[in-house]
């Protein structure tokens, strides 16, 4: 006697297979939004209070270690607040 028929692997399956397409559609909507964090009015959204995001490469850079200047592009710093 077998406790688990094929039927039951089979609604196992889909149940599972449903659970991660409704996960991975909840990901893309909160992602594609945009609008969940409401902390930052701007879309820039640096790891460090000091740290800016270029806005010509998009590269995040601390001002005062590179002397006002993005390393990536060499474009000057953005003035802030
Ligand atoms: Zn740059």
């Amino acid at each position: 006697m077998i406790g688990i028929s094929s039927t039951t692997l089979l609604v196992v399956a889909v149940v599972v297979l449903i659970v991660a397409v409704v996960i991975v559609l909840l990901a893309v909507r909160s992602r594609s939004r945009g609008g969940a964090t409401p902390a930052a009015p701007v879309r820039t959204g640096p790891a460090s209070p000091t740290a800016i995001v270029c806005p010509f490469c998009k590269r995040e850079y601390e001002p005062a270690e590179t002397d006002r200047r993005c390393p990536g592009c060499g474009a000057a710093a953005p003035r802030g607040r």
